[in-house]
């Protein structure tokens, strides 16, 4: 326990599992008030922060939240976007209905948060903002990883933006672009990889490892030390980049 966000009010949305639970209770650890969300609000359990469901597709639900945490906690110091999906294939098994649903949920998703959070940040003339990017997007181009890679680029450019246009006051902007990091989701993408190649589950697992210049994936922690000091006053001069925390994936 430590204070480097004392006092600070802070939501991160899909903090039910992996990197998005991993910087909610770092957040919590550093003395920040949290405001834990997901769209499955059992994965939730355990969490020490304000726990609520939030569908981050649904303009309704981020409205909803937004006037309930205002009344509770007043605007948000620090908000962290972190739910995001992955479309595995190339532009020729991507259907449209893959390439909206990539897009709604890991970009459009951010649009809905920031603006309807920001006004509340502007009005404190105080906030930060960390959206979860990836290796993968315009910081590297990676095999099946079409749709995916491009809402994450799609998220660097939107968090470039917001940090421009809110740079004079009081508004930092920043994206975290991960390795492969260990999490429920990669488990799942290697259990299917297996059923679909016939290959063991350790193959496909070597394959991504393979992927980590280190020999070995990230994990979630790894991940929310950097998030934790974009979202505290440590970071005060830093706005608008992309930050590798990627084991050397970009090397
Ligand atoms: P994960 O994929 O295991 O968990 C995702 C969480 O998002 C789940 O708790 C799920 O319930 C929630 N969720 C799904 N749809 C939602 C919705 N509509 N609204 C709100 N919550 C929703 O977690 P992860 O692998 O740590 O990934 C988290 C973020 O990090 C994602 O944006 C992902 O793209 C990014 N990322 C992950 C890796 C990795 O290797 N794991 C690498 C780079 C970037």
């Amino acid at each position: 326990m430590s204070n480097r966000l004392n006092g600070k009010v802070a939501l991160v949305t899909a903090a039910g599992q992996g990197i998005g639970r991993a910087i909610a209770e770092k957040f919590a650890d550093q003395g920040a008030k949290v405001i834990a969300t997901d769209l499955d609000p059992n994965k939730l359990q355990g969490l020490r922060a304000k726990l609520r469901k939030l569908d981050v597709c649904s303009q309704d639900d981020v409205e909803a939240l937004s006037r309930e945490t205002a009344r509770e906690f007043g605007p948000l110091d620090i908000l962290v976007n972190c739910a995001g999906y992955v479309h595995h294939g190339t532009v020729l098994n991507c259907s449209d209905k893959d390439w909206d649903f990539s897009f709604d949920l890991n970009v459009k998703s951010m649009h809905r948060t920031i603006k309807t959070f920001l006004p509340g940040m502007l009005e404190k003339k105080a906030g930060s903002i960390v959206n979860i990017s990836s290796t993968a997007s315009s910081i590297r181009g990676v095999p099946n990883r079409y749709a995916y890679g491009a809402t994450k680029a799609a998220v660097i450019g939107l968090t470039k933006a917001v940090a421009a246009d809110f740079i004079t006051r009081g508004i930092r902007c920043n994206a975290i672009c991960p390795g492969t990091v260990e999490s429920p989701s990669l488990g799942e993408r290697i259990a299917a990889l297996s059923t679909e190649t016939g290959r063991s589950r350790e193959a496909v697992r070597q394959d991504f490892v393979a992927r980590q210049p280190m020999g070995r994936l990230g994990t979630a922690e790894e991940i929310a030390w950097l998030a934790l000091f974009l979202a505290s006053d440590e970071a005060s001069y830093i706005t608008g980049q992309a930050h590798l925390v990627d084991g050397g994936m970009a090397l």
